[in-house]
């Protein structure tokens, strides 16, 4: 059976609906083939696909992000760091979590207001996006807590980034506040560890740093605690 003319397009635009059907591939894009008055149908459908295409890319940014930073939320975070983790069980290579948490943030609430406390949030996210890998994550933990998960280093290497962050915090000028301080605890993944297992060190870290007097930072680097 040969099947050409309207037939064969409508053939071909079928098969291109379903293969958008059944693989959710909504980047797929019909040719249109104007000869036969198929193109019209084709180049709604097309629209369609880039409608949907955009719908699907914003609710994925808004179910990902937090919407006063710009940071990953925490749902976000469970699904990257389990992935993560995965990996982990197939290929080598590090994984280290940093955490921190912006010191007395009550207080510049109360004495300097609501709004001059988003707004060191939102600095903060900014700067520590511009310091920060490409690969590597900011997420918005809670309030004023922060994680980022570094895919590619070791704790020695995020201690040191950890370093600078809090050095460039406190050295940087937020309006309408005086100086910002930040805690930080940085714990790198072991063998055996789950999310909750690396969560809790990282977290146990950050509670020393608090401690032991904040603006520094407290490295789990697997001999104590
Ligand atoms: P510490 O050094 O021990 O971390 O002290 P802290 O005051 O930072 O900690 P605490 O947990 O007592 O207070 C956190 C404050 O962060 C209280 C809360 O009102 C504020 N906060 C949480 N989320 C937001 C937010 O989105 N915007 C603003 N402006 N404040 C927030
Ligand atoms: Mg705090
Ligand atoms: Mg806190």
């Amino acid at each position: 059976l040969v099947i050409s003319g309207p037939y064969e397009s409508l053939i071909k635009l079928l098969a291109s609906i379903e293969y958008t059907v059944t693989t959710k591939d909504f980047s797929n894009r019909i040719r249109p083939h104007d000869s036969d008055g198929m193109g019209a149908i084709s180049r709604n459908f097309n629209e369609l696909l880039a409608i949907a295409q955009r719908l699907i890319a914003e609710k994925d940014y808004l179910a990902s992000t937090d919407s006063l930073t710009g940071a990953y939320n925490r749902r976000k975070f469970t699904d990257l760091l389990t992935s993560e983790l995965q990996r982990k069980l197939r290929y080598s290579g590090r994984l280290t979590l940093i955490m921190f948490d912006i010191d007395h943030f009550k207080h510049i609430n109360d004495e300097f207001g609501h709004a001059a406390g988003d707004a060191v949030l939102r600095e903060m996210a900014r700067l520590v996006h511009g310091l920060i890998r490409a690969n590597d994550v900011l997420v918005r933990w809670g309030g004023e807590e922060f994680m980022i998960l570094l895919p590619q280093s070791g704790h020695k290497a995020a201690a040191a980034l950890a370093e600078k962050l809090r050095g460039a915090i406190e050295a940087c000028h937020f309006p309408g506040v005086p100086k910002v301080t930040v805690s930080f605890g940085v714990s790198e993944y072991k063998t055996g560890d789950t999310l909750e297992s690396l969560c809790a060190r990282v977290d146990n870290a950050l509670y020393r740093a608090k401690e032991e007097g904040r603006n520094r930072v407290v490295v789990y680097d697997g001999s104590e605690f």
